[in-house]
């Protein structure tokens, strides 16, 4: 079992920064979720920054805790978790990296444990998906984010964290009737960019339709259409507005406060998720006391709760 240093006995503030004072290991042998980082900004659109995400991340996260009051639920000491290190990267390649993270990723899988990746840029998740498919075949998807990232390519070039969906659907590594998008918002090239997943078969729930139904309802339409098979969660710190999260490539404003955001993340209980990942952290742009950074690293516990949940 492995589990954080006690905060009891040794400050928070010492030792090397990993995920939630976890122990840094390379192994999956008695390893429940394996935290790793994919420090990686090159499939930014706009502004980039994302390389230091674990990093800022990690940092973030020395102050969580080993129970979950909101859900009821011990994670640390039910769950077997490690910081497995940062997934390799070749930076400016995008194609090389999306192959070294999904051998690196597809190692975690076979070795029984879950992956919860730290980006990064969001075309990680292309990487990350290809290495979940390869295993449990194709996946649901349960997205958390301002932007659908189903546009066809970017400057006329396939892969960029503007592409991630489109690309996963053509390669067949998810299932699209299993798939919920939802938080959508922001300016966007036309009045048919939602369309363009709903015609690759996926159901997205734009931010001002998220927020009439509220994180109960939402929960309940993603479990009706995710079902019981396997299923990917992918969280986009966009997804919560500039004002709590500002820390990230491409904001978009009129989004969830972070207590919000976080409420549509607990309300997921009851799926089968084989990887998560939370990405797009860029600490150049954060804010005082790294608000962004705090809130990843907070929607990180809130995934791994939802492991413990579903264990207990
Ligand atoms: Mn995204
Ligand atoms: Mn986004």
């Amino acid at each position: 079992m492995y589990e954080p240093v006690d905060a009891l006995s040794s400050p928070r503030y010492s030792g090397p920064r990993t995920f939630g004072r976890l122990p840094h290991v390379e192994t999956t042998d008695g390893v429940d979720v394996a935290l790793f980082g994919m420090p990686w900004d090159s499939g930014t659109s706009y502004r980039p920054g994302p390389r230091f995400g674990p990093e800022a991340v990690r940092s973030a996260s020395a102050l969580l805790r080993p129970y979950n009051p909101a859900q009821d639920v011990m994670v640390w000491g039910a769950l077997s978790c490690v910081d497995y290190g940062d997934a390799p990267t070749v930076p400016g390649y995008i194609e090389d990296t999306l192959a070294r993270i999904q051998a690196y990723a597809e190692s975690i899988h076979r070795g029984g444990a879950i992956p919860l990746g730290i980006g990064g840029d969001h075309s990680v998740t292309l990487a990350e998906l290809r290495a979940a498919a390869a295993v449990h075949g194709p996946l649901g998807l349960v997205h958390l984010d301002a932007h659908h990232d189903v546009w066809d390519s970017y400057f006329g070039r396939p892969y960029n964290h503007g592409t991630v969906f489109k690309r996963a659907c053509e390669e067949g590594l998810l299932d699209p009737p299993r798939c919920v998008q939802a938080g959508m918002r922001g300016s966007l090239y036309g009045p048919g960019d939602y369309q363009v997943s709903r015609d690759l078969g996926m159901t997205i729930l734009p931010w001002l339709e998220l927020r009439e139904l509220g994180p109960a309802a939402y929960a309940d339409l993603v479990r009706r259409r995710v079902g019981s098979g396997p299923a990917f969660f992918t969280f986009d710190v966009d997804f919560v507005d500039p004002a709590f999260c500002p820390g990230t490539g491409t904001p978009e404003v009129g989004g969830p406060t972070s207590a919000e955001a976080i409420d549509y993340v607990r309300a997921l209980r009851g799926l089968d998720f084989r990887a998560f990942d939370v990405v797009e952290v860029a600490p150049q742009y954060d804010g005082p006391g790294q608000v962004t950074a705090l809130l990843a690293s907070n929607v990180a516990y809130e995934m791994l709760s939802l492991v413990a949940l579903a264990r207990a």
